[in-house]
């Protein structure tokens, strides 16, 4: 197919997903503060009743148009199919992709980029459509894809398929950054990956006070790696793509649209990696020609996959609760910036 077909490459496409109100939410006496209308408004106000929504249409700063927006009923094959199986032919012509989850602590990203065995999410999806691609693309032998899972947690790098001690990061000019001793996983079929993706997923760093649950401080990246051969005029050539899909920390707090604000938050103590991924973000946004991939892990790892010839698409995820109705604005206006890239 042709390129033209592909989303201008440098645009990075930003999509919103709400979950359904939860149990305790309602039992909290939550009301819903976010309306999903025509696959792609969003209307946001701190009440906001089920006819409320037409009179929000006239209130300044409270509407978002994003490519997409989910409702809580869409499922994860629809957000699949619309944030990220297009990258993924993108990687099957050798250029690299990223998607990214963000949002608040209990929003829906890890629901959304791992999910459950029974309703897994964009990571499976992502890895079924590829080998299925593959198979009907290559000869059996004639591709290969690699994975690797990592987490980045405090500015230090952990392998979540072989936990030990924390990775070294390398700079290679042909290969970009490394980090070094990571596993890179063959696989071959999409079944494998999901108990694998499920263990990586429980070697992630739980907080200390709380020992099930994952911290909302670390972020899982998973990158898929996909080497391959193609009859090109009637001979072989090899082509390399990478999808990275990423589940974010938590961005209570420290998402920040502008570069004072950035600088404020560096004083407390707050996560540098993901105030970093919003310096490049803005600097993305305002054409800039110098990125700084370097201050943060998750920047660093990321650098071959942001912006220049890279696509790339954020989920946001939101709750419709009132309770949580700072989050959600700060989330979406974040989501509002990244569509000006
Ligand atoms: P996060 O990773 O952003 O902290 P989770 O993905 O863990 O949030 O979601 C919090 C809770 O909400 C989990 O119990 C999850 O199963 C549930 N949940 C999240 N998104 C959805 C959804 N779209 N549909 C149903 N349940 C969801
Ligand atoms: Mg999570």
């Amino acid at each position: 197919p042709d390129q033209s077909s592909y989303p201008r490459s440098r645009r990075i496409m930003v999509y919103v997903r709400m979950r359904p109100m939860s149990k305790q939410e309602k039992e909290a006496g939550a009301r819903s503060c976010v309306r999903v209308v025509n696959k792609q408004d969003v209307y946001l106000a701190e009440f906001a009743s089920e006819t409320d929504y037409l009179r929000l249409k006239r209130l300044k700063g409270r509407h978002f148009v994003f490519d997409a927006a989910f409702p809580d009923a869409t499922g994860q094959q629809e957000v699949y199919n619309t944030s990220t199986a297009e990258l993924l032919e993108g990687v099957l012509q050798g250029r690299n992709g990223c998607v990214f989850c963000y949002g608040a602590t209990g929003a829906g990203k890890t629901h959304t980029m791992l999910g459950s065995t029974q309703n897994p999410g964009v990571m499976v999806l992502a890895l079924r459509d590829l080998f299925v691609k593959l198979n009907k693309r290559c000869r059996e032998g004639d591709y290969v894809v690699r994975l690797s899972y990592l987490e980045v947690y405090n500015e230090s790098v952990r392998d979540l398929l072989s936990p030990g001690r924390p990775l070294i990061l390398r700079e290679d000019s042909k290969q970009g950054t490394i980090a070094a001793g990571l596993t890179h996983y063959e696989a071959y079929s999409a079944d494998e990956i999901m108990t694998l993706l499920h263990q990586g997923n429980q070697n992630r760093t739980t907080e200390p006070t709380r020992a099930n649950e994952t911290s909302s401080r670390s972020h899982a990246i998973l990158q898929v790696t996909v080497e391959y051969k193609v009859l090109h005029d009637s001979h072989y050539v090899c082509r390399t793509g990478k999808l990275s899909l990423i589940d974010l920390a938590g961005s209570e707090r420290a998402l920040a649209t502008d570069q004072r604000t950035i600088r404020s938050l560096e004083g407390a103590n707050i996560n540098r990696s993901l105030l970093a991924l919003s310096s490049c973000i803005n600097a993305l946004v305002e054409g800039k020609r110098h990125i700084p991939f370097r201050n943060s892990k998750l920047t660093q790892l990321l650098k071959d996959s942001l912006g220049g010839g890279c696509q790339t698409a954020m989920i946001a995820n939101i709750s419709p609760s009132n309770l949580a109705f700072g989050e959600t604005q700060n989330t979406l206006h974040w989501a509002d910036r990244a569509k000006q890239i």
